[in-house]
């Protein structure tokens, strides 16, 4: 959801040079919750230090700058350390003309943080949020699922909300079309997954406002998924309508990767993860991966069934790198879907036709052989992003041509303009 980026933890130590303290007043919300309001004017570091803990920090301004700013910090061994992050002209979910930084999550609760604005000038607010530090042990190799076909393992909303304050209710109920994949935007060296988590609810809550965290799932790289939004008794978590998809989260659901993807990859272990969530949903609502829908319903653009938050809000997420794996990623969870047994309601079962394509991969001449005898048969190539790329009729049991680029496909084969069979063709060199 996060929409701006995170250009990694500079390692370098410096010396904190004293600071000429501008003022500011702090307002303590709640026990979670403080914020300050500043005029920045001046090239001097700003030195937050109240008789309370933050465990993380979000910066908003109120234009958009391409410069780095800097938060000095201490490390769990009481060094001191410097994270650099920039603010992103993009919009916070929303919040349109919001400028801010991805929110920053500190390894160790601190009482001290000293922001280097550079030559950044203007009103700043400060957001700071403290989550208390909870027991680690929950996180445990609960990714670990013995059957591919079932519902993934995952740490509960008790665990990693423990003395946090309770969602709001209502929940509202969604039918599902379309699964949303999200990055964090925020540090890929954290560790304490648990404590990013609890941060990102507070500032999904009490900075934001909203009744819960905005996504369905959240997941880690270590491959742990923690349920998101608590469905408070009104529907399964997966289909409780969140806010993650800019104001237009009917029908979706939300799945946040935790972490920077713009320039960095996921960890296999979250892509796998993902994937085996996405295919269980997949299954579970009898959505067809490739396809697309209207959304908005009834009269929105179509969208992907399985797409990146970009592909419908202004913004970054899920990052470069990510969004650049979807395709694969939606290939693969749509063929773990069907080896669990998908079968869409408008599709006939593969077996029924007795349907053969070879070779595959092929380099470009395939044969379809088919059981059964079908009337005016047709076949629609689809890129992996949903597109039309090829359509042709075919004679059952003679090679032709499929005059396409190497790479990976999504096929239908129609009787009479009604599908019967859809699968992967790969095409190479
Ligand atoms: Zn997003």
């Amino acid at each position: 959801m996060k929409l701006n980026r995170l250009y990694g933890l500079i390692t370098l130590i410096i010396p904190f040079f004293i600071a000429a303290q501008q003022n500011y007043k702090l307002t303590k919300l709640n026990n979670f919750y403080s914020f300050i309001s500043v005029e920045i004017s001046n090239n001097e570091p700003l030195v937050i230090s109240e008789n309370i803990l933050f465990t993380s920090i979000k910066l908003e301004f109120q234009q958009p700058t391409e410069l780095p700013l800097k938060i000095g910090y201490k490390k769990t061994d009481g060094s001191q350390n410097y994270l650099t992050a920039h603010i992103s002209d993009h919009a916070d979910e929303g919040f349109n003309g919001s400028f801010s930084t991805p929110l920053q999550v500190f390894e160790i609760p601190q009482k001290e943080v000293k922001l280097d604005f550079g030559n950044i000038k203007g009103y700043v607010k400060i957001h700071l949020f403290y989550a208390k530090p909870i027991n680690g042990s929950i996180v445990s190799n609960l990714n670990k699922t013995t059957n591919p076909c079932d519902k993934p393992q995952m740490i509960s909303y008790t665990e990693w909300r423990a003395g946090l304050p309770d969602p709001k209710p209502p929940k509202e109920a969604t039918e599902v079309e379309h699964l949303v994949v999200h990055h964090s935007a925020g540090s890929n060296t954290d560790t304490n997954y648990i404590n990013t988590v609890r941060n990102i609810y507070l500032l999904h809550t009490q900075s934001n406002g909203w009744d819960d965290i905005g996504y369905n799932f959240l997941i880690a790289p270590n491959g742990l998924i923690f349920k998101g939004r608590d469905p408070q008794g009104v529907a399964d978590e997966d289909n409780i309508l969140g806010a993650h998809f800019c104001g237009k989260n009917q029908n979706t659901m939300g799945v946040c990767l935790m972490g920077d993807f713009m320039n960095a990859r996921p960890t296999e272990k979250a892509v796998f993860s993902l994937k085996y969530l996405l295919a269980w949903k997949l299954k579970k609502d009898r959505i067809n991966a490739f396809g697309q829908t209207n959304h908005p319903k009834p009269s929105g653009s179509l969208l992907n069934n399985l797409c990146g938050h970009r592909d419908g809000c202004s913004t970054d997420c899920p990052g470069d790198s990510l969004y650049a794996m979807l395709p694969k990623i939606k290939a693969e969870a749509s063929r773990i879907a069907d080896s669990c047994g998908l079968t869409l309601s408008h599709l006939n079962s593969i077996k029924n036709k007795g349907v053969t394509i070879f070779p595959n991969p092929s380099q470009g001449f395939v044969t379809l052989s088919i059981n059964n005898s079908i009337s005016n048969p047709s076949m629609m190539v689809y890129g992996l992003a949903g597109n039309l790329v090829f359509h042709t009729s075919f004679t059952p049991n003679i090679p032709f041509e499929i005059p396409l680029c190497p790479g990976l496909y999504f096929y239908k084969l129609l009787e009479n303009k009604a599908p019967f069979h859809q699968s992967i063709l790969k095409i190479e060199q």
